[in-house]
């Protein structure tokens, strides 16, 4: 949103100026508060007077919660706000397994008001959807609120256009009925609810280009969609669209997986060119072809949420508009104290939770250092990635890797990658004891029911 008004305002009054000629203080930040004219809820979050230098971080998700939390552990008395639109966490990886009925809802969704009060932070649920970086001040609906320091880590947003859907009713029709399951929310509850209404027939399952969301989750789906149909003993196939030339990871796994475990269930067709999708007669089409389906799930490119343009820090000539960030700090291009992590990042890490998950820990030191006027040492962040590939019993495989930096070519790559792909139980119990450790560590609390 270009706020062209408001920004000029604050331009015009000075506010701007001060922030411009050297930053301002968090009492200058809160006096701009007061003066901001306001479109939408004109009035200042209600919060405790803050007792340390105000981080606010916007979106709970893995990266957020990990951040909120993590800086409270450090050597600096931060006061740290959390602003989240939803009401419930809902932790994405193993939600697959949720799918098919292999665990209940309460076991991978928790409190963000419990995870406030184990972390010692103020989560106040509310949508920012916009920040004024010179003058300090994000706004929500809730109201506004100054910081100190900012972090940005709203996620992904989908992009529809990039699978030939641009007319809004249609994108409306597609993300309601056959909704891509990568975002917190509703759409995890429809993907299972629809399993269970399947009498038969083709479910569509898809892969998108570019670096989307978890890399091996659309294979695992797929495996798990196919041993449901299998052990319900329904007529019927998952056909899997990939965009991608070949399986993007954990290959030769999901190969096995597909023609040892579900050759009957899987119809695997690579380089697919998603050319739009007739949701009414239920088609996907491609330049040259068309699937028809009965049911589907349909995953389209991802994109970083759309609010990074409102705070005018995407790189906008990315196709994926993912923050402009210092690689080896988070910090955004021309304001040092303010962070995008988590799926925004442009780095081509692995959009996962354990990579924001590790992540979040390094940049809750960065900010405590910067606080100190110290710089931090760059540390690579970790991924680790289980996927099932059957359930009852769980049988899984996995990926560990981290990341490398190449100074000539100025490049990050994969480094010390570690792959098990042979499916086995250990390994599947090894996907769930992830799971719980990651929520455990970003809600500090144990494991729902
Ligand atoms: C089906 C599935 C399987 C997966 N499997 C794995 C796996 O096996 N291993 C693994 O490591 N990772 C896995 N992942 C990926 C992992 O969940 C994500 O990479 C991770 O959650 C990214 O964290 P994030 O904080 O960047 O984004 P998110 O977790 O999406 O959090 C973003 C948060 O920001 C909030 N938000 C957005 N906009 C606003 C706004 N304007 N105002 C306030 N709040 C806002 C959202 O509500 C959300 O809570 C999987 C994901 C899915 C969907």
């Amino acid at each position: 949103m270009a706020d062209f008004n408001r920004r000029n305002f604050l331009k015009v009054s000075g506010i701007g100026m001060t922030a411009a000629m050297g930053g301002i203080s968090a009492g200058q930040a809160q006096a701009a508060e007061h003066k901001a004219p306001m479109a939408g809820v004109a009035r200042k979050i209600p919060l405790p007077k803050a007792k340390g230098q105000r981080v606010v971080i916007i979106g709970g998700g893995v990266s957020g919660l990990t951040i909120a939390r993590y800086l409270k552990n450090q050597d600096v008395d931060f006061d740290v706000v959390l602003l989240e639109r939803n009401a419930l966490y809902q932790f994405c990886p193993i939600s697959n397994l949720y799918m098919v009925g292999g665990m209940d809802l309460g076991y991978f969704t928790r409190s963000y008001l419990d995870a406030a009060r184990n972390g010692d932070y103020t989560y106040v649920q509310a949508t920012a959807y916009d920040a004024d970086l010179d003058s300090q001040v994000v706004y929500t609906d809730q109201g506004h609120v100054a910081y100190d320091y900012l972090v940005v880590a709203p996620g992904i947003d989908y992009n529809y256009g990039s699978i030939g859907v641009e007319d809004p009713v249609d994108e409306y029709k597609l993300r309601q009925r056959y909704p891509a399951g990568f975002v917190p929310g509703s759409e995890h509850l429809t993907l299972r609810h629809k399993l269970q209404n399947f009498k038969g027939g083709v479910f569509v399952n898809t892969t998108p280009p570019g670096n989307y969301r978890c890399l091996p989750a659309p294979y695992e789906r797929t495996c798990l969609i196919a041993d449901y149909m299998k052990k319900n003993k329904l007529k019927g196939k998952v056909i899997h669209l990939d965009a991608n030339p070949d399986i993007t990871i954990k290959k030769k796994g999901f190969h096995a997986a597909f023609e040892e475990l579900y050759s009957d269930y899987v119809e695997y067709i690579p380089s697919f060119e998603f050319n739009g999708v007739d949701v009414e007669n239920k088609v996907v089409h491609s330049t040259f072809d068309k699937v028809e389906f009965d049911d589907a799930s349909i995953y389209p490119r991802v994109r970083a949420s759309r609010l990074l343009e409102a705070l005018n820090i995407a790189k906008m000539d990315s196709p994926q508009k993912e923050a402009d960030i210092d690689p080896f700090t988070y910090a955004v291009k021309g304001y040092p104290n303010v962070f995008a992590t988590g799926d925004t990042r442009w780095m081509p890490y692995s959009k996962s939770a354990n990579t924001a998950n590790s992540e979040g820990h390094f940049v809750a030191r960065v900010i405590a250092n910067a606080s100190k006027g110290k710089e931090t040492e760059w540390v690579s962040p970790h991924t680790v990635c289980f996927s099932m590939v059957e359930y009852d019993p769980l049988e899984s495989i996995m990926v560990d890797a981290h990341y490398g930096y190449d100074k000539k070519k100025k490049k990050f790559h994969f480094a010390n990658v570690h792959l098990q792909e042979e499916w086995n139980e250990s390994l599947g119990q090894g996907t769930i004891a992830w799971g719980e450790s990651i929520l455990s560590d970003i809600s500090g609390g144990a494991a729902g029911g």
